[in-house]
């Protein structure tokens, strides 16, 4: 597990899978995975007692269908959803103890914005 220099904040790197084949959710065509471009994006993991920033690894990649208006997507990565910025492992576990009903969502919607921008803006720090 990596450790940031902040010491009170984990960091865990998601890795997204490459396969062979992807399909285009915008036309739907099967087609060989050429890459497109490649950024990380810092999702809050609110599962654990020590705050965890998930760093998750996007890649786009080129719709090779030359009709489609949708010139690249972004490949799935496996529990974390599109557009998502809470793991779906912190969803099932805020269900299962029913934090849901006790949390702040303005609170919580500003700060994951808050981490958000401040992950698309820079990648990650090495
Ligand atoms: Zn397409």
């Amino acid at each position: 597990m990596d450790k940031d220099r902040n010491s009170d904040i984990g960091l865990k790197v998601v890795k997204t899978p490459i396969l062979e084949n992807c399909v285009c959710p915008a036309c739907g065509m099967k087609q060989p995975f050429v890459k497109d471009h490649e950024h990380w994006k810092k999702v809050k993991d609110l599962s654990l007692d020590k705050p965890t920033l998930l760093s998750v690894q996007r890649i786009s990649a080129k719709c090779l269908n030359p009709a489609c208006k949708r010139k690249s997507f972004v490949l799935p990565t496996p529990g974390i959803e599109k557009h998502q910025r809470v793991s779906i492992r912190v969803k099932d576990e805020a269900l299962d103890k029913n934090i849901l009903d006790n949390m702040s969502y303005p609170r919580t919607a500003v700060s994951l914005s808050r981490l958000n921008t401040a992950g698309s803006k820079s990648s990650i720090d090495r």
